[in-house]
């Protein structure tokens, strides 16, 4: 059995331990080459301790120090690395063959980028990344012959419900007789609250989700439901659709994680647990499956799987996110960088919750770039996106 070398970005994350927890379970085929974090050095010398990777990166040489003091007199040899270079050389090393992006948000794109480039299997977390760079990243993997497995569970349940036909040879929809991917979410915490009251919803509220346990971000994502915005974006990229291609469709439980509907009537639906170790531990094993850690699901005592159409009048996001994609011309690069600063904005109770939507609409609002053609035009509609958001904010 050849053991499989697996660089882990933002292993300190919710996805990132996720991760780990299988990973530790399968040390017979897997072995970590390299742990990444921003700032939470305690939790990643605990990390190092467990897995021995190679190397570990941290966010600057402030926390490189704490985590090379943590480790000293321990048997662990990892090396510590800091910044965005080493990031991108963990990656992209020619010892990994597989790397889990889960770095969340723009963070996260040069070095999964890197990773697509470098021709690894990139096992997507970070779907802003994908938001960000769209074409350029699915042209840099057909040019590396970069698999891309989506972990994002909407994205892993629409990859485990088409035939090879698209997911291996690249080809349409259209030709494998697909009618619909059906996107599901679960609503959020605020789906049936009053739009009245969302003005007063606070951080802790916001970050409550129902099913999932998640990072912060993702988490007042879900509940503006930006987070189905970007997955929407996601799965044009991922599965080559059209906007037309897809259809949102609530379902609270989160048992259903997505759908396939063909030409002739049928359905293919992937369930399980809302538990991100089903799809990380398929997107490291795949083609193949190995045990996830998660309890099967108990058919009998699941009460209800209900669906119902997303209410656009509510979540203001989602036409945001989807008119973005239709724009194009780095609309959705100017949505992402947005969203993450007024989420940020919101996180440290500076704006109320629904002015998060309103900052979006305000950046996008007479956007006219062009289309990016290489990452740093991604990078500088970033920027020039951020900064007209903290310019809306601080008026
Ligand atoms: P998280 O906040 O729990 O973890 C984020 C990780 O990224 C941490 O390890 C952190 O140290 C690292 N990080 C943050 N900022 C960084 C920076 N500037 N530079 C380098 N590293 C940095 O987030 P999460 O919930 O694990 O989500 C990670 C990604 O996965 C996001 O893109 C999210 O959309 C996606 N995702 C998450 C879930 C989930 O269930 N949590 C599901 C689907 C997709
Ligand atoms: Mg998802």
């Amino acid at each position: 059995m050849i053991v499989q070398s697996i660089t882990v970005l933002g292993s300190t994350g919710s996805i990132g331990k996720s991760t780990l927890d299988v990973l530790l379970s399968h040390t017979d085929k897997y072995r970590v080459f390299a742990l990444t974090a921003n700032t939470q050095v305690d939790l990643l010398a605990k990390q190092c301790l467990a897995c021995r990777p190679e190397f570990a990166v941290v966010s600057n040489n402030h926390y490189a120090k704490q985590l090379v003091d943590l480790l000293k007199g321990t048997p662990c040899k990892t090396q510590v690395l800091h910044g965005e270079d080493a990031l991108i050389d963990v990656s992209a090393s020619s010892e990994v063959d597989a790397v889990m992006a889960a770095i969340v948000g723009a963070a996260g794109l040069m070095p999964t980028f890197a990773a697509v480039q470098a021709g690894k299997r990139v096992m997507l977390a970070n779907k802003e990344s994908l938001v960000m760079s769209g074409g350029l990243f699915m042209q840099a993997a057909k040019k590396s012959g970069a698999l891309i497995l989506p972990t994002d569970s909407e994205h892993n349940a629409i990859f485990q419900c088409l035939p090879d036909q698209v997911v291996v040879d690249g080809d349409t929809l259209a030709n494998a007789g697909v009618s619909k991917l059906l996107l599901t979410g679960s609503g959020g915490p605020f789906r049936t609250t009053p739009k009245a009251d969302l003005k007063n919803i606070t951080p802790e509220q916001a970050c409550a989700h129902p099913n999932w346990s998640m990072g912060k971000k993702i988490s007042v994502d879900s509940a503006t439901m930006m987070n189905k915005g970007l997955e929407f974006i996601e799965a044009c990229w991922l599965f080559n659709a059209a906007p037309a291609d897809i259809d949102i469709l609530i379902h609270p439980q989160s048992i259903v994680h997505s759908m396939v509907q063909y030409c002739d009537g049928s359905v293919v639906a992937q369930l399980g647990q809302p538990d991100m170790r089903t799809p990380i531990a398929h997107c490291l094993a795949w083609p193949q499956r190995i045990e996830a850690n998660v309890a099967p699901l108990d058919f009998a005592a699941l009460k209800e799987l209900s669906f119902e159409q997303p209410d656009f009048n509510q979540f203001v996001c989602l036409d945001l996110a989807i008119n973005a994609i239709k724009e194009g011309k780095g609309a959705p690069v100017a949505l992402n960088a947005a969203n993450e600063v007024a989420v940020e904005a919101f996180l440290h109770r500076k704006i109320p919750f629904t002015a998060i939507a309103d900052t979006i609409a305000q950046v996008l609002q007479g956007w006219d770039d062009v289309e990016p053609t290489n990452i740093d035009m991604v990078i500088d509609q970033d920027n020039i996106a951020r900064e007209k958001a903290r310019s809306y904010l601080s008026r």
